[in-house]
């Protein structure tokens, strides 16, 4: 549905990635959702049947035109699933059903449709092969299509769309209801020039992603979908959270100039890419980057990061069918081990669950998944499929200095539990000769509270620990992470988390193993000084973030952070802790 807009207009969310873009709105339609239902005389029967089959016709021919399109470059599978599409939208129960029902019911061609949609969707609930189950999907898509050409909007990005976003020099603006990181993860592939939704919260994997896109991007925009039109021209002010729908001529201007300021800003960072990240009284401080797929790596490189700190494999395993076999795997691990010529990576084990769900079998759908069985508890209940990336992370040690890092560590017995696996691994490629890191470093992320307080026990009995914010403080304040309605309280400078990490960091020390911060936290450089008083000395971040949280550390002074933080630490409201933490990141 579409509304005119006066100029000026502007909405505001929560910013997820920095940077200003100019560009004109493309509406990922939640046409579903707008469907009504009718009644039609007799007399309009007829036409409303033409009607629909002209949406299918539609719908028919632009899935042709993207597949043929795509023959020449994309993968496989690509062709694969446009063509089950095709099939499906042959099939009678979607082409000639529905204008039975228009027939029978004399409704509107959408409703129709939908009936029908959700009659073969309970069809499909009742088949127990889990993969047979879940192309349920694919007919909710392809109706979806055949919905949107109904009501007039337009569909995905076509081929031709995406070239043309291509030579408008990334003028594209993606405006969503909700994008989940399954879809995201292919907009890597495409340039947008910024993406905006109505739902979602900051260190969703959704905005994760959308900080690896390295575009501004702004979630919980409430309506964003509902009051921006497609084609119109918007400004994203990702560090501000703001959309200005239609800008006069003046706004226009001053938005202009701020995005060359901040080009320029980030053109003057490179001047530090190959200096040293050394506080001024002389602590070195290691920067990582994280990446989400290999080719997330030249980033890496671009940005002057020491290594890899966190390599999230589980983007491997998403959207598709069936999960990537031990070959597949390996490959894409020795190809980021290789191009990082002996520096660190550090590759985490499965983190599926959650708000990063695939196709596998045993995801199911929990009341509360970010508390069930996710990450190293779906491991070790998958023994199978922990073996084989156990071997393809073992395999891959031998071609650079790759570590392993389990997620969401909770009880000693998980962990040992783990290495049995991982000794059970390192036996399998032995009996072969095939090569591995027999001293491969082990490591565990704490992000949850218990593994927190606990960490001391975790300290003694791995190489390294990994502090995980983005999980940690949204288990440490019962936030859902990925829930705009609580996003203003989800707050890294809660006087609990900072004691936890405190904690954690204390835990390394007194075992003498390396502690990093590998969640969102580490990236951002309001909270670099902080960090670096509560005695970090290992960030690893997406990046795009690397250069400018190595300027916060080329402008501190550790022991003066150190006293200054000790008092913040003595603080319980958060917001003496914000007015604390802003006032130091003034001085050194
Ligand atoms: C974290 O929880 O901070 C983390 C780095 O892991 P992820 O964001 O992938 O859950
Ligand atoms: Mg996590």
């Amino acid at each position: 549905m579409t509304h005119s807009i006066a100029p000026g207009f502007s909405l505001h969310g929560v910013g997820v990635s920095s940077g200003i873009a100019i560009g004109h709105a493309h509406l990922v339609s939640h046409a579903l959702l707008e469907v009504v239902h009718y009644q039609l005389p007799a007399h309009l029967i007829e036409d409303e049947i033409k009607r629909f089959e002209a949406a299918v016709a539609h719908v028919r021919n632009d899935l042709e035109q993207v597949s043929s399109n795509l023959r020449k470059t994309a993968p496989a599978e690509l062709n694969a699933f446009i063509g089950t599409h095709l099939m499906m939208l042959a099939d009678k129960t979607l082409s000639e059903v529905p204008k039975e029902i228009i027939q029978n019911e004399r409704c509107n061609a959408e409703w129709a449709i939908k009936l029908q949609m959700d009659d073969i969707v309970e069809q499909f609930e009742h088949i127990e092969d889990p993969y047979l189950r879940e192309r349920k999907q694919d007919v909710v898509q392809v109706v979806e299509r055949v919905i949107k050409a109904l009501l007039g909007h337009q569909n995905q990005l076509s081929v031709e769309q995406q070239n043309n976003a291509l030579s408008q020099e990334r003028k594209l603006i993606l405006v969503a209801h909700d994008i989940s990181p399954a879809d995201a993860i292919q907009f890597k592939q495409h340039q947008f020039a910024a993406f905006i939704t109505d739902i979602g919260g900051a260190t969703s994997h959704t905005a994760i992603l959308a900080r690896s896109l390295n575009i501004p991007s702004i979630v919980a925009l409430q309506r964003a979908r509902d009051l921006i039109n497609d084609g119109e021209l918007i400004i994203v002010d990702g560090d501000a959270g703001v959309v200005v729908v239609n800008p006069s001529k003046e706004v226009l201007a001053e938005y202009r100039l701020r995005q060359d300021q901040w080009e320029l800003e980030q053109q003057k960072l490179q001047r530090i890419k190959s200096t040293r990240a050394v506080t001024i009284d002389g602590a070195k401080i290691a920067l990582f980057a994280n990446i989400e797929v290999p080719e997330d790596v030249d980033a890496v490189r671009d940005s002057g990061a020491a290594g890899i700190g966190l390599y999230r494999t589980e983007f491997l395993f998403m959207n598709r069918h069936p999960m990537p076999d031990e070959e597949e795997q390996f490959l894409a691990y020795r190809a980021v081990a290789q191009a990082m010529k002996g520096a660190p990576v550090v590759i985490r084990t499965l983190d599926l669950g959650a708000d990063k769900q695939t196709g596998v079998e045993t995801i199911v759908n929990a009341a509360n998944p970010a508390l069930g069985l996710r990450a190293i508890r779906l491991c070790l209940s998958e023994p199978q499929m922990f073996h084989t990336q156990l071997r393809a992370i073992l395999r891959a040690s031998h071609y650079g200095q790759v570590k392993i890092l389990i997620p969401m560590l909770c009880t000693l017995a998980e962990l040992r539990q783990t290495k049995l696996l991982l000794e059970r691994a390192k036996q399998s490629l032995r009996a072969e000769n095939t090569p591995f890191d027999e001293a491969i470093a082990i490591g565990g992320m704490i992000e949850i509270p218990a593994a927190a307080i606990n960490a001391e026990a975790f300290a003694s009995e791995l190489d390294f620990l990994s502090v995980g914010t983005n999980d940690l403080i949204q288990y440490t304040l019962a936030i859902d992470r990925t829930d705009d309605t609580v996003a203003h309280l989800y707050n890294p400078l809660h006087p609990a988390v900072l004691k936890l990490i405190e904690i954690s960091i204390k835990a390394g020390v007194k075992y003498d193993k390396p502690v990093s911060v590998c969640g969102e936290m580490a990236g951002d450089a309001k909270y670099t000084k902080l960090l670096l008083g509560l005695g970090l000395r290992q960030f690893s971040m997406h990046p795009s973030h690397v250069l400018g949280v190595k300027q916060q550390i080329l402008h501190s002074q550790i022991s003066a952070l150190k006293v200054q933080v000790r008092k913040i630490l003595n603080l319980t409201d958060i917001e003496k802790i914000e007015l604390a933490t802003r006032k130091f990141n003034q001085m050194h």
